[in-house]
């Protein structure tokens, strides 16, 4: 049978708030504020669930894990794309590869990007060559350039 590919992509946002640790891609990231959310609030890790989800049209991280159900309280979002990566493997696909964009004007995340990308791999179980990840700010306009919060679009490319 031809190789089946399909290609997913992903957006999530999150705001800002004090007190809460700021994850990125499963790494803790020293900032001032971290990111309100139900579970962790990885935008990254969301938006790259949102993506395999979407390759898949298999609906997304909310229909799957429901802001309502008090087991993803505070979750380590890992833990939910361990879930994804089960229903990826059930359907036969790989992940060929996967390309993040952070959207944020600060904390500046190129000192971070290979701790994120790495663990980003790990989580996914891939080579890192497979992974890439970035970031750009949105030259102080509108909310992300406000520093209210922090959006992330996820591309990626599955394989069968
Ligand atoms: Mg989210």
């Amino acid at each position: 049978m031809p190789k089946e590919f399909r290609i997913g992509h992903g957006f999530d946002v999150h705001r800002f708030r004090r007190g809460r640790k700021l994850i990125l891609g499963g790494v803790e990231i020293p900032h001032s504020k971290g990111l309100a959310g139900h579970s962790d609030a990885d935008a990254v890790l969301h938006a790259l669930m949102n993506a395999l989800l979407g390759a898949m049209a298999d609906g997304d991280i909310g229909t799957h894990f429901p802001d309502s159900d008090p087991r993803y309280k505070d979750i380590a979002s890992g833990k939910l794309l361990a879930e994804v990566l089960r229903i990826m493997r059930r359907m036969r696909f790989k992940l060929v590869n996967a390309d993040v964009t952070v959207v944020a004007e600060r904390p500046k995340l190129s000192p971070h990007y290979s701790r994120i990308r790495k663990s980003v791999a790990s989580l996914c179980n891939v080579a890192e060559s497979r992974i890439s990840v970035k970031a750009t700010t949105t030259e102080k306009l509108g909310w992300t350039g406000q520093g209210k919060g922090v959006a992330v679009t996820a591309m990626v490319l599955l394989s069968r």
